[in-house]
């Protein structure tokens, strides 16, 4: 890998000023606002930051980073932000937030920086929906990249299924457009492969006419974790498709920006989300309801832009470190070790969310055009996620996380979830998120398109 490079040690920033968005060095004024993302772990330092406002901005950019050798990092939301950008140029997003909707060709068009929630507003006025994820505070783009795993994935697929376009500028500062048939190599890196070949100006993808879903949480007190897991486990096997849900332990600090009676409580949820009849949704979910006593039940029928309402995500900016094992199934041993990991008998257990994600339906069965998405063999996903409050507290989150997901690799297929793998740790650990065959097709893509690897932070795959 190349020396850091230090702005210092470069020509200086004459070719940047033609940007139409500001371009800030540390001390300037507006800098930290500039680099400061969702997930507070990462404290970014780059030697520049620009605030680019179109396409323009960032063709600009990146010709100014090829020019003199500058490794670039990009940021929309910062709900990624698992690991620092320290030196060289950070392309931050956030003011490209165009959202442009096709209701006739159900299509939509959405900016760099555009959030779920920006175009969930804007497609529901005509009965269509998009396949965000959990938290509509992400961004569509960076989500889509790492291939999106939607809250209504068994039912529909990934996100990046469903794209048909991406307007991409490759590091030596071309702006190019990508779909099955032009640029064909780029549309299946971009699929999957994440942020490795470029930075995305804007992607066109398909709707769903789908204006309103069953969906909410069914949460019951943490003592009935074990009766409810087992429940929902064998629920998971007979379900259809269409059903997705996830099961849930929460940690739940006492702040008043969590509802009561959930406040400060230990809960095992069910979330759901069914697109189908709302009766039958609910005939299906009787059997989680009779699992153990509910203490409070949010499943109702609800518009699909209030998304947000089904997992509760956090909407505020914090410090948090998240991590993911892809299963293969959850034997009786598989429930038993996650028990003993994180269950009720391990009172201070200091992870704010462990969730199990049922895969499967849509998300197994092959894309329509062949992606670099590596989760398609999973049945579920276990996601962990603990808040960096103090650094005790930090100390015990890796310790739990570490010590829960090398507990359940035995059921895991090795593999993990790009957008949750959370850090990105040495090669061999980035090389999780792909099958040796998918790694090694990103990597000859990355020699073409960044042959001196400029797009070098977070979860690059290395050459
Ligand atoms: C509360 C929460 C809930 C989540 N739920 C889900 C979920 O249900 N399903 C799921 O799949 N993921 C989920 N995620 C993970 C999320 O999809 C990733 O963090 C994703 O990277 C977010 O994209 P962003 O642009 O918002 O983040 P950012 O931190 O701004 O970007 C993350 C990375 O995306 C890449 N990137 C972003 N924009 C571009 C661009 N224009 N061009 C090239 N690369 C780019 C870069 O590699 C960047 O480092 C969740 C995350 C959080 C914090």
């Amino acid at each position: 890998m190349p020396a850091t490079h230090h702005l210092h040690q470069t020509p200086d920033l004459f070719a940047l000023s033609d940007l139409r968005g500001p371009v800030l060095r540390p001390g300037e004024d507006g800098y930290a606002d500039e680099v400061t993302g969702f997930n507070l772990a990462a404290l970014h330092t780059p030697d520049v930051v620009v605030g680019a406002t179109g396409t323009d901005d960032i063709v600009a950019a990146l010709r100014w980073a090829s020019a003199t050798g500058t490794p670039v990092a990009v940021q929309a939301t910062g709900h990624g932000a698992n690991f620092p950008i320290d030196h060289g140029l950070l392309i931050n997003t956030t003011r490209m937030t165009d959202v442009r909707i096709d209701p006739d060709q159900r299509v939509a068009t959405v900016a760099a920086g555009a959030k779920w929630r920006h175009v969930l507003e804007a497609a529901a006025p005509h009965g269509l929906a998009a396949l965000s994820g959990t938290s509509t505070d992400a961004g569509a783009v960076g989500y889509t990249l790492g291939g999106g795993l939607p809250v209504l994935g068994r039912a529909y697929g990934y996100a990046a299924d469903l794209v048909r376009s991406f307007h991409v500028v490759t590091p030596d500062g071309t702006l190019r457009e990508s779909d099955p048939d032009q640029e064909p190599e780029l549309f299946w890196a971009l699929r999957g492969g994440k942020g490795n070949v470029g930075v995305v100006t804007s992607m066109t993808f398909e709707l769903l006419p789908l204006p309103t879903i069953l969906g909410g949480g069914v949460y019951f007190p943490g003592e009935h974790t074990e009766a409810v897991l087992r429940a929902w486990t064998d629920w998971t096997r007979t379900l259809p498709d269409e059903m997705c849900s996830a099961f849930t332990l929460l940690r739940l600090p006492p702040i008043p920006e969590i509802p009561e009676p959930l406040r400060g409580g230990f809960w095992a949820r069910v979330a759901i989300a069914w697109p189908g009849d709302p009766a039958e949704g609910e005939r299906l979910l009787a059997p989680i309801r009779a699992a153990a006593p509910v203490a409070v039940d949010t499943v109702e029928e609800m518009p699909y832009a209030a998304l947000d309402r089904i997992h509760l995500e956090p909407q505020d900016p914090l410090p948090a470190r998240e991590s993911c094992t892809l299963m293969r199934d959850l034997t009786p041993d598989a429930i038993r070790t996650f028990l003993d990991q994180v269950g009720p008998e391990v009172p201070d257990c200091p992870l704010l969310l462990v969730e199990i994600r049922h895969m499967g339906g849509a998300l197994a069965r092959p894309a329509r055009q062949d992606d670099a998405i590596c989760a398609r063999d999973a049945n579920y996903l276990l996601e962990a996620i603990g808040v960096l409050a103090a650094p005790p507290a930090a100390e015990a989150i890796e310790q739990a996380t570490t010590s829960l997901h090398r507990a359940m690799a035995p059921y895991g297929t090795g593999r993990t979830m790009i957008n949750i793998h959370g850090t990105p740790g040495n090669a061999s650990d980035r090389a999780r998120a792909w099958t040796p065959e998918v790694y090694d097709r990103l990597r000859q893509d990355k020699s073409t398109y960044d042959p001196s690897n400029l797009l070098r932070f977070g979860h690059t795959v290395t050459t």
